[in-house]
């Protein structure tokens, strides 16, 4: 038995919505939104399941996603991708591991940001690397290229860049973004860059990817998920954008994983991509006024809420609002009271922050009204 896995716990927000389905609690843990995402896509999905070839699709994935994706990123963020830079994923979780597991050659080290994705770090050490990590502290959770600068060894070769940001809810600035090109430049060092969250930004922000910054066209690779975009988490449809050089052995590893992702579903994702740009959009505005009715409510009852300008969650901080319970403890109580939450420090490798909780708000208004009552109850 591989000790990675045998020694290893279950996954955080599975952890957390068993709980919230053995006890009924309302689940603001795992992030995923009510609703059902846009019909178009529903229905594009539907009919091309009746309608379309059920057989294997190409194993870089169709090329009417894979022009849809592209085009996608030339409208939204100005980038210059071609269709065959893109490759179709089973999730960004399959994109991440294509790219770890191309890129990684045992021994070489890997920057990680702190507070982190779970799935980072077993995929790094699966692929043999070497994880270096760079914490990131509440409330800003900002990042110190001196820190970074100070986790550099001769070994190391890549840089693993979750923006925005989950759990902390936080966006790179343009400033931020030049200074890591640099970095890297410099340290001629590869990005792996996670944007699931890209389209998921508030008040009118907008995310600018590090793959568009002086001196990363070829030195990065970019991982969405239409997961995210169209608030369909169940559908497993990711990407991975990358200069031909990069992408050709990123494709390797991708047709030794999944090999392909089903036809109907890459269908769906590439006609959501061509029109539903008004539904993210008018999604972007109702999650915002989740966030907002969350952050309200908890703030009224003197709860300490970080900001949050991306992702579908925000965070409390435990410390900062008089609550002398670590945040396990505190989530237990909240399950105990009918809420289940994320606790932050499972997303640490090692020295975890262990007074902030987060919460997911893309829910229903009555749902985050009965939540906000049943926290107020249980601090
Ligand atoms: N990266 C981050 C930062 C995430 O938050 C998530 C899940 N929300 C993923 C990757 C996984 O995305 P997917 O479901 O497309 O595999
Ligand atoms: N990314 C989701 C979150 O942060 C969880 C994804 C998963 O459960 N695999 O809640």
């Amino acid at each position: 038995m591989n000790p990675l896995y045998a020694q290893m716990g279950t996954t955080i927000f599975e952890a957390m919505s068993a709980r919230a389905r053995e006890t009924g609690a309302i689940n603001l843990g795992q992030g995923f939104a009510d609703g059902r995402g846009p019909e178009a896509v529903l229905e594009a999905a539907a009919r091309a399941l009746l309608e379309k070839s059920n057989q294997y699709p190409p194993m870089a994935g169709l090329p009417e996603l894979r022009e849809a994706v592209a085009d996608h990123y030339v409208r939204h963020q100005g980038l210059d991708l071609a269709p065959e830079e893109v490759i179709v994923t089973s999730g960004a979780t399959e994109a991440l591991a294509a790219a770890l597991f191309a890129l990684i050659e045992p021994g070489d080290e890997v920057l990680l940001f702190q507070p982190l994705y779970d799935a980072y770090v077993p995929l790094v050490r699966q692929a043999g690397g070497v994880p270096r990590f760079v914490r990131l502290e509440p409330p800003h959770w900002r990042i110190d290229i001196a820190a970074l600068e100070a986790a550099i060894t001769p070994r190391t070769r890549l840089l693993v860049l979750n923006n925005p940001l989950n759990p902390a809810a936080t966006m790179c600035s343009a400033e931020e973004l030049a200074t890591l090109a640099a970095f890297c430049a410099a340290h001629d060092l590869v990005a792996v860059c996670d944007e699931v969250w890209e389209h998921v930004t508030f008040d009118g922000a907008r995310h600018l990817p590090l793959i568009g910054f002086p001196g990363m066209r070829e030195r990065t690779v970019k991982i969405g998920s239409a997961g995210k975009i169209f608030a369909l988490t169940g559908f497993k449809v990711g990407w991975m954008c990358a200069a031909p050089p990069l992408a050709r052995v990123l494709a390797r590893a991708h047709q030794f994983l999944t090999f392909t992702t089903p036809p109907n579903l890459q269908w769906a994702v590439a006609e959501g991509l061509a029109t539903q740009d008004a539904w993210v959009q008018e999604a972007r505005h109702r999650f915002q006024q989740g966030r907002d009715r969350l952050a309200v409510g908890l703030a009224a009852a003197g709860l300490a809420v970080l900001p949050s300008a991306a992702t579908y969650f925000l965070s409390v901080d435990l410390a900062a609002s008089g609550i002398a319970l670590d945040d396990r403890s505190f989530c237990d109580r909240l399950v105990e009271a009918g809420v289940v939450a994320i606790p932050v420090s499972a997303f640490y490798a090692e020295a975890p922050v262990t007074h902030v909780v987060r919460f997911c708000f893309v829910k229903e208004d009555a749902t985050l009204d009965a939540a906000i009552a049943r926290i107020i109850a249980a601090r």
